[in-house]
């Protein structure tokens, strides 16, 4: 098969589809690979990285697309990418459609067979391909809190692990899943003292086990929440109700409880927020300041350490795109009910039922 992949264009986004060890693999298999001039540049990779393990550089997207069979991707395509998809052709990224009518709509044109990495499946019902993304932002939420909480940002001039006789930052994790669980072990690396809040008594027992002497667990109740709060120096917002908006466990009236410059993560901004003030920010601009607390809200997290998100995009990735590449798509999903879960989009019908019902198209 002829694999393809390209230079990502939506804004900012500097990760890429296919690391040089992924197209080394996809060659040793007997593939073709087609990378766009300059596609890894931004994750660190050069052209002469891909050539080395074989790869074929293209000199734009455009070529990529008309040879490919596969497209290998990590946004989803933007609308002069859906443009040069064709009937057949797989496209294998991250795709969102539930709420994006337009992009639904002009993948279902194109005909393409449209693999969505956030519907792809595990055994134990987790997620994949997103889970690697949970834990870039959980591990680099206390590393943005950290500089949030610097004066210079306005925060209240505290450093997370305190120094001998100083005490350490008081950091309260909220929703201990894959993000939470990772920003709850940087921030305790950093020698901060952490209460991690969920509202699953197994996952508090399952945190409590593993980590039982390196950060604390709290049953997620309001009056535990507000308690919490008020005294820490760092909030970091990782709740997570799938495929609902995020719960506002934090309101404006605790923020009012809270040590003024004390910071808040939202990492769970891009399903709204789990804090009433909170709105999504981005790299260039990421904080802003509400009842003198401060509150960083990227909604592309990741994107920050677009070397480490590549690689271990990649590294998840990897295993489904030799399996489409080797055995075909019909093959590759039929052996496999975890890639098929990962069927969006099939001869210009929507073939993923929670998106078919967001978008009010037929199935
Ligand atoms: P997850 O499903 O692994 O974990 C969510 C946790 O929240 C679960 O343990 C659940 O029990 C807990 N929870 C639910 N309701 C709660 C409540 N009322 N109180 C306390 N805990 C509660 O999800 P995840 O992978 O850790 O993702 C968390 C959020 O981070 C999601 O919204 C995800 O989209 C987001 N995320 C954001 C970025 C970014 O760049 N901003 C990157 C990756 C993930």
């Amino acid at each position: 098969m002829k694999i393809g992949t390209v230079r990502e264009i939506k804004t900012r986004e500097y990760r890429v589809g296919l690391t040089p060890a992924a197209a080394h693999e996809a060659v040793a298999h007997g593939h073709e690979v087609l990378v766009e001039a300059g596609a890894g540049l931004g994750a660190g990779f050069d052209d002469a990285d891909y050539e080395a393990v074989g790869a074929k550089i293209s000199s734009n997207a455009k070529a990529v697309f008309e040879a490919a069979d596969m497209i290998v991707k990590v946004k989803e395509p933007q609308a002069d990418e859906r443009a040069m998809l064709r009937k057949g052709q797989i496209l294998f990224t991250y795709l969102h459609l539930a709420a994006d009518e337009p992009q639904a709509r002009e993948l279902m044109q194109s005909g393409a067979t449209c693999i969505a990495y956030e519907t792809v499946t595990a055994r134990d019902g987790t997620l994949p391909l997103l889970a690697p993304m949970s834990e870039v932002a959980g591990r680099l939420a206390p590393q943005m809190g950290a500089w949030t909480l610097q004066k210079a940002n306005g925060g209240r001039g505290v450093l997370m692990g305190g120094v001998p006789g100083v005490p350490p930052a008081k950091v309260v994790v909220i929703g201990g899943g894959v993000v939470g669980t990772h920003a709850a072990r940087v921030a305790a690396g950093m020698g901060a003292d952490v209460t991690v809040l969920d509202r699953s008594l197994p996952r508090l027992r399952y945190l409590d086990d593993t980590f039982g002497g390196m950060f604390r667990t709290a049953y997620s109740s309001k009056a535990e929440t507000a308690e919490l709060v008020a005294g820490a120096d760092l909030v970091i917002g990782a709740v997570l109700i799938p495929g609902a908006a995020a719960p506002k466990l934090v309101t404006r009236d605790m923020l009012k409880t809270m040590k003024p410059g004390a910071a808040i993560v939202d990492v769970a901004i891009d399903q709204g927020g789990c804090v009433e003030t909170s709105h999504a920010t981005t790299h260039d601009d990421p904080i802003y300041e509400v009842d003198g607390i401060v509150h960083y809200c990227v909604a592309n997290m990741p994107g920050a350490v677009a070397r480490t998100a590549t690689l271990a995009l990649s590294n998840a990735t990897q295993p489904f795109m030799l399996a489409l590449a080797d055995k075909g798509w019909e093959r590759a999903c039929a052996e496999d009910p975890h890639l098929a879960a990962g069927l969006n989009v099939y001869d210009g019908q929507i073939t993923y039922p929670a998106v078919a019902e967001a978008l009010n198209l037929p199935l």
